[in-house]
């Protein structure tokens, strides 16, 4: 198979985008929060986990220690058995506490507003990062890579890419910038729903047209079975 052009790529994703945005771009954000602190927390709180687990224990969580100058001084041990039905809950309880004893020690209390300086709070990445700036803050300074959104890229042949890190850089040198923002949240939706983990529902996909994997599935006399990962 010819290798794609970048102007071809260009077009396809963007298109890819704009239908993403028709279908999920309204739809509200599925962690519950209400200030760039508690986003943080539920954010760090969400990995490996589902956000309704998450939305499940944030009321008391936040109830008790609704800012950073409360959870600095709260006890890990007390954080944990609030959050204790969440995967990993000991390590996420000791990156709440620290989180926010390094924003009340170094950022006055306010939730910093660069990559550089949120990447240094105790348990937040880049993914993290992302979403905080883009929904608390509006930046965009780049994209939020998980699960679903990594999988799509390389099943829509947009990365090869072995990492997130690898894969963000191949999406921001296709995507427009100004369409970077919705990528995140709206791509999580579509592989929940449509493009899943264990079996793509390509027969229903309303962007199969633009995805390099449906020949494969239905084309020239393809197994279904034979599908590609
Ligand atoms: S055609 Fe299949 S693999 Fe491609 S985006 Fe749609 S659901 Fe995903």
């Amino acid at each position: 198979m010819p290798r794609e052009s970048k102007k071809s790529k260009v077009a396809r994703v963007t298109e890819f985008c704009h239908r993403m945005d028709e279908l999920y771009g309204e739809e509200p954000s599925a962690l519950d929060w209400s200030t760039p602190f508690e986003l943080v927390i539920a954010v760090l709180l969400s990995a490996q986990t589902t956000d309704v687990a998450v939305n499940a224990v944030t009321p008391e969580l936040f109830g008790r220690w609704p800012d950073p100058a409360s959870m600095a001084q709260a006890n890990a041990g007390d954080v944990a058995n609030v959050i204790h039905r969440l995967g990993f809950f000991r390590t996420k309880s000791q990156h709440c506490v620290e989180c926010a004893q390094m924003i009340m020690a170094d950022y006055g209390g306010e939730v910093p507003r660069t990559m550089d300086e949120l990447t240094r709070l105790p348990g937040v990445g880049r993914k993290t990062a992302n979403i905080v700036l883009n929904k608390a803050f509006g930046i965009v300074e780049g994209i939020a890579i998980d699960t679903h959104v990594f999988r799509i890229a390389q099943r829509m042949g947009l990365t090869r890419a072995a990492t997130p890190l690898a894969a963000e850089k191949d999406l921001l040198a296709v995507i427009p910038q100004e369409l970077w923002g919705g990528v995140n949240s709206e791509w999580i939706r579509f592989g929940r729903a449509v493009c899943t983990a264990r079996a793509a529902k390509c027969d229903e996909c309303p962007c199969a047209d633009l995805c390099p994997r449906r020949p494969v599935l239905h084309g020239a006399g393809k197994s279904k079975g034979r599908r590609r990962k």
